[in-house]
């Protein structure tokens, strides 16, 4: 069978790394979580304070920045920079508070966006972002665009948190959740919006099972057609 892109965007909490994980497990794919990378450089500019608008600061930081996905024992892509497994960090509210601002930068995007496709070059991966439809992978043989109600994603978030043992406040949630999306889809720089060829999936009221079952679904049609297409 032809292995095939496929690119998961949408908004912030949407679930969209949850059904990319599971659907690049189901097809033996890898798993890339673009929003991982823009979260790994924004720990880093936090730690070594970096100023976001000084482009010399930004490119000595990019530099100094080695990003690497590693499959963990149970089969689990994880983020380490710079030989460090960054995880958990990135995952915190300091970084949310900060990665939209970070990755409205031309230079932090150039490096990303490089990185991403370099990791896709083989074809046969999944990967969720922001702008992997529209930018990273304009010709990726499936895109699907996520969804949902705010209240949904900000519950969906908040027990993500809780999770890893930090209890936020839901209607901060909320106010970042907002705020995310509001730069994301305004910058200048490959903004978040749906690839005129995405499929929007509006994940409300459906269960995890079920957006996978969707995005398997469309891969495996997508798989059979680029298969079968005569050469
Ligand atoms: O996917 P996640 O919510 O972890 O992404 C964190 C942030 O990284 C987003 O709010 C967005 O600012 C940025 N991002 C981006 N482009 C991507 C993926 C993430 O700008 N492809």
């Amino acid at each position: 069978m032809q292995k095939i892109v496929i690119a998961i965007d949408g908004y912030s909490a949407c679930g969209k790394s949850t059904t990319a994980k599971e659907v690049a497990k189901e097809l033996g794919y890898r798993y890339i979580d673009s929003g991982a990378m823009y979260r790994a450089v924004t720990l880093y500019f936090l730690d070594h304070l970096v100023t976001p608008s000084n482009p010399r600061e930004v490119m000595k930081a990019l530099f100094a920045i080695n990003l690497e996905f590693r499959v963990n024992a149970k089969g689990i892509s994880e983020l380490f920079m710079n030989g460090v497994n960054v995880e958990k960090p990135i995952r915190k509210m300091r970084v949310s508070e900060n990665v939209s601002q970070v990755s409205t930068v031309k230079e932090v995007r150039e490096a990303m966006v490089a990185l991403q496709r370099k990791l896709g070059k083989e074809k046969g991966i999944v990967m969720d972002g922001r702008d992997i439809g529209t930018v990273v992978f304009p010709d990726a043989e499936l895109k699907a665009f996520l969804t949902a109600d705010i209240d949904v994603r900000a519950y969906r978030r908040q027990q993500e948190l809780l999770e890893k043992d930090e209890m936020v406040d839901i209607d901060e949630i909320i106010q970042n959740l907002k705020q995310r999306d509001q730069i994301d889809s305004t910058r200048k720089e490959s903004p978040l919006k749906k690839a005129a060829d995405a499929q929007t999936i509006d994940t409300t009221h459906i269960t995890v099972e079920e957006q996978v079952d969707e995005v398997i679904r469309m891969a495996l049609s997508k798989i059979v057609r680029a298969t079968t297409r005569p050469k």
